[in-house]
């Protein structure tokens, strides 16, 4: 069953008519409180979080859910909420969709969520995303069998995105984890990097295939699931 947060009554409506088609149970909470006394009483799958509520900030709710779940909690916000956004993300979201949004999109992103909740896979010396093969152990990366050099802190970066496959990762984020804690406002540092590292993985880096931009939000490694 998933929890919708959601104060719009149409937009409620949709999604809940969409996750029944889908076969999957709905309970809407159209504020904070009803969603407060909700979420202990029941076994929710997921969260999908508006932002703007009647009784106050919708973010405020990703901490309590937090505490005590670990499920996947997906943002339903405006395209203009970027700093919004960031903040959902690094209090624990685990994705967002702007309004207006297509329900198929957002069905994918829970799915994809739910799968890195479910099984936190053990650490890998290897990983295999499209025309990329990297391993751990030996430091390589090949594209299509062929050797691609990478210095170390490249190949930190794209090692750190093939473990977080589909998964919107905030620059603060990316810098905290690849660099250090030191490093977390050096977005165009981060640019950077991304610029050389797109240059030696991608064909085309105006359209990149692998490493994709968040609009003012960050990156995102996108792996086609089967
Ligand atoms: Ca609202």
């Amino acid at each position: 069953m998933i929890l919708i947060v959601e104060d719009d009554r149409a937009i409620a409506t949709l999604l809940a008519r969409f996750f029944e088609q889908e076969h999957t149970k709905t309970l809407v909470a159209n504020s904070k409180s009803v969603a407060l006394r909700l979420l202990p009483t029941h076994s929710f799958e997921a969260v999908i979080l508006d932002l703007g509520l009647p009784d106050g900030d919708g973010k405020t709710l990703i901490q309590t859910i937090r505490k005590d779940l670990n499920i996947p909690i997906i943002i339903l916000s405006a395209r203009h909420e970027e700093a919004e956004i960031i903040a959902c993300l690094d209090l624990g979201a685990d994705d967002y969709v702007t309004k207006p949004f297509s329900t198929k999109e957002l069905f994918a992103r829970i799915r994809s969520a739910s799968r890195r909740s479910s099984g936190t896979p053990a650490t890998q010396n290897s990983y295999t995303v499209g025309e990329l093969a990297l391993n751990t152990q030996n430091h390589t990366l090949t594209k299509n069998a062929i050797p691609i050099k990478l210095t170390p802190t490249e190949f930190s970066l794209l090692e750190f995105f093939m473990r977080h496959p589909n998964q919107v990762l905030t620059h603060k984020h990316i810098l905290k984890e690849v660099w250090g804690v030191g490093y977390q406002t050096q977005t165009q540092y981060l640019r950077t990097y991304i610029n050389t590292l797109r240059k030696k993985i991608e064909m085309d880096t105006t359209r990149p295939k692998y490493i994709q931009t968040e609009s003012s939000i960050g990156y995102r490694f996108f792996q086609l699931q089967e």
